[in-house]
Order: structure tokens, then C-alpha cells, then sequence
């Protein structure tokens, strides 16, 4: 049995920060998939580019799938990823994927995989789970709720970027209603407490601080105050990047270089249960995420930007005992294939994989999907009260119930 491409559609959506995003509609042996596509705005120097026009639109991208990539396509085997994929690839022709852009092929890829799975009449799960075998890390992921935005998601707050509750119960449901509970709780706190707040781009909270520890001394009393101490640890996202420059991090005001940062983060992991954190030193500086890795085994070092869902930079983190978990990201590295590739090569080196949106979201939940099939570490989608991100939270809770 084969799934023969028959037509690819591409439009032009809204995201979360009401930017244009690209809608991939594939039809394929009697079936039919989509991708609407997130975007970043605190991306890896490493990571696939996007094609937008020079006003943000999508017009070129648009007829980039239209009139090259579905040509090539069309009567190709959906069930064939791989082969679709390698056709993509050889395409645009270029590492980073500036030619047609990672958008247009990351939301033909997923389409793809999508119509196959319609065509198939299986789970998408289940079609996931046969292009690729991906050893678990757990039952159902937990969730990274990040609760209060900062760095590049938001204006006048921290410059750490995420400051998240991770949830520890085995069962999304549970977990998920925890983490409402911690969100109510938090908005309750500042709102006593007369701090004003805006909201950033993933659905968290925003407040000016004076030093790193403020906003999670904010957040271990949210916690606290939902009675939830028991039920979540605690997780960040410092994107160190964003504030590294001429070999210095500045970080709310001060000015760190590599061990003085290091000792920062060792202070909030001696006063809150700070167990997970995500690219804590620049994106090139595999050699000081190692050392803190060695230096902190109870944490769990993550790659993000460090990594850009690349098999080969995952495979070096892992081998250098740099991470023990990564970051996913589909349109990070722009065809589905690859993000399997790279799956593959962490769980290879015993890194653990976590699925994450991006800052820039759709409604699509295909990462709940993808956290569902290969039973990933973590799923990372944001505040619970935003509905792109509930979306995603929601999506694995059905899915678990139906399991
Ligand atoms: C991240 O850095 O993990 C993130 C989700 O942000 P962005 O999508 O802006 O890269
Ligand atoms: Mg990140």
C-alpha cells in the first residue's frame, strides 16, 4: 500500500504574537494532514532559517511549497518520510535551510507524516513510533510550565528567560491541574503583594527584578501557597546567550564571566529545588555546560541553543557529558526526519529528550504527539492559562486517556 501525494496547499495564519505563521495542507492516498508552524525569537545561531518577506509575511514561503516543493512531490509516497524528507533537503540545497526556509519545510514535512498517518487510518502515534524506534525516558513526560517570562519573551522583566514548575506526577491530568493551581496561585501572590505584572509571549507573568533570584523566590512562594511543594520542582530556561557578550554575562545588572555565573546558579540551587536548567552558558561553550554538568550531577543540564535538534551537536554535548537532556524542537532543524535523527543520536548517548514549543505558537499540538509516541523526558508548552499552549497540554492529556 502507498499514500500518493496528491495536492499541497500553503497559507497564511496568525501566531501568538499575532505574526504571520505558515499553514501546510497535504492530501495524500485518500487521507490529509496540516502543520501550522511556531516560530522563535530566542533562536540558536545554529538553528534553520525562516523565509519570511522583508514586512514578516510569508508570500515567498508560500510559493516556495506551491511552485517547487509540491511539483517535486507530487505521486511521491507519503509513507516514505524519509525519502520526502531527503527531496526537501535537496531542494534548498543549503545547511542552514535559507533558500526555502525551515518553515516551508518543516510544515510540508509534519503535513506529510500527518496525511500518511490519515491515509494509514492509524494514530499518528502509532505511524511516529514506525519511522522511528526511540527508547523511552518515562511513562508520560513531565511538564515544564514556565510560569514567569523573561530575556527576549518579554519586556522589563528578568533576564533569565524561563522560570518554570516541573511537574512530577506520572499521570498528565493530575499534573496538569497542579500546574493550574500554581498559576492561579502566583497571579493571586503578586496581585496581594501589589507588584504589578504584563504577561510575556509564552503566557507567563513579567515583573522588573534587581538580581536572578528574585523571580524564583516569587515562584518557590507560589508554589508554596498552592500547597504544591510536593508535586513540582523547579526549572528555568536562562537562554544564557541572550546576555553574553565580549566574553561577559550580564545578568540583571551585574556582570559574571563564566565561574562567577556558575556560582550564581549554584546559589539558587542551594536555596530553591532548582533540578532542571536549560542553556546556562553561551551556545559555543560546550566545555563550561561539561564542567557544570560534573560539577552539579543531581541537575539536569539541558541544550537548547547549544543543540539546535542536531543529531551531530547532540552526539557531542552527550559524549563530552555536557546535557542530560535536550531540547526538540521540529522547526529548529526543519524536517521531521531530522528531528528523529536527532531523538536517535540523545538516546544513543542516554540524553534524555524533551519536546518543546516555541515562543512564537500555533494551535497545533503535534509536539504533544511526538512527547506521546516516544515516551520524551519532558513536554515544554508554556503557561496553562494561554490557549496555544493549553492546547498542547490538553492534546496529551486525551491522549493518555485513550491509552
Ligand atoms: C526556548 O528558548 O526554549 C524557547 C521556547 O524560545 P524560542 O521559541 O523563542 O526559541
Ligand atoms: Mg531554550
Amino acid at each position: 500500500m502507498s499514500a500518493c501525494i496528491e495536492n499541497i496547499e500553503a497559507f497564511q495564519i496568525e501566531d501568538s504574537r499575532k505574526r504571520p505563521a505558515l499553514r501546510v495542507v497535504v492530501r495524500a492516498g485518500g487521507g490529509e494532514g496540516s502543520f501550522d508552524v511556531p516560530s522563535g525569537a530566542s533562536t540558536g545561531s545554529r538553528e534553520a532559517r525562516e523565509l519570511r518577506d522583508p514586512d514578516g509575511g510569508l508570500t515567498k514561503a508560500m510559493r516556495c511549497i506551491t511552485e517547487e516543493i509540491a511539483p517535486a512531490l507530487f505521486g511521491r509516497d507519503a509513507e516514505k518520510q524519509r525519502l520526502i524528507d531527503e527531496t526537501l533537503l535537496a531542494l534548498d540545497g543549503t545547511p542552514l535551510k535559507e533558500r526555502m526556509g525551515g518553515n516551508s519545510l518543516i510544515g510540508v514535512s509534519v503535513a506529510v507524516a500527518r496525511a500518511a498517518a490519515s491515509a494509514r487510518g492509524v494514530p499518528l502515534s502509532t505511524h511516529l513510533r514506525e519511522l522511528a524506534d526511540i527508547p523511552r525516558s518515562r511513562h508520560a513526560p513531565h511538564l515544564f510550565v514556565n510560569l514567569i517570562n523573561g530575556g527576549k519573551h518579554a519586556e522589563g522583566g528578568s533576564s533569565i528567560q524561563e522560570h518554570q514548575i516541573v511537574t512530577l506526577d506520572e499521570d498528565p491530568r493530575v499534573a496538569f491541574a497542579t500546574a493550574e493551581r500554581v498559576e492561579r496561585a502566583l497571579h493571586e501572590l503578586l496581585t496581594e503583594e501589589g507588584r504589578p505584572f504584563t504577561m510575556g509571549d509564552e503566557g507567563g507573568v513579567v515583573f522588573p527584578v534587581t538580581d536572578a533570584s528574585t523571580a524564583f523566590e516569587v515562584l518557590f512562594r507560589a508554589v508554596q501557597k498552592a500547597g504544591a511543594e510536593k508535586e513540582v520542582v523547579l526549572g528555568s530556561d536562562m537562554a544564557a546567550s541572550s546576555f553574553f557578550g565580549n566574553g561577559t554575562y550580564t545578568l540583571c545588572g551585574s556582570s559574571y564571566d563564566t565561574a562567577q555565573l556558575s556560582e550564581q546558579y549554584h546559589q539558587l540551587i542551594q536555596r530553591y529545588p532548582l533540578t532542571f536548567i536549560e542553556d546556562p552558558f553561551d551556545e559555543n561553550d560546550v566545555p563550561a555546560f561539561a564542567a557544570f554538568q560534573a560539577a552539579h550531577p543531581g541537575v539536569v543540564v539541558i541544550g537548547d541553543d547549544l543543540t539546535t535538534t542536531t543529531a551531530s551537536a547532540i552526539t557531542e554535548a552527550g559524549t563530552k557529558g555536557a546535557i542530560q537532556a535536550v531540547i526538540i524542537k521540529p522547526n529548529q532543524v526543519g524536517t521531521l526526519s531530522e528531528t528523529l535523527a536527532a531523538m536517535q543520536a540523545a538516546r544513543v548517548e542516554g540524553v534524555h529528550c524533551i519536546m518543546s514549543h516555541r515562543s512564537g505558537e500555533t494551535m497545533d499540538a503535534f509536539i504533544a504527539d511526538m512527547a506521546y509516541a516516544y515516551g520524551t523526558l519532558g513536554l515544554k508548552a508554556g503557561a496553562p492559562s494561554a490557549r496555544e499552549r493549553a492546547v498542547k497540554y490538553q492534546r496529551l492529556i486525551e491522549l493518555y486517556g485513550n491509552h
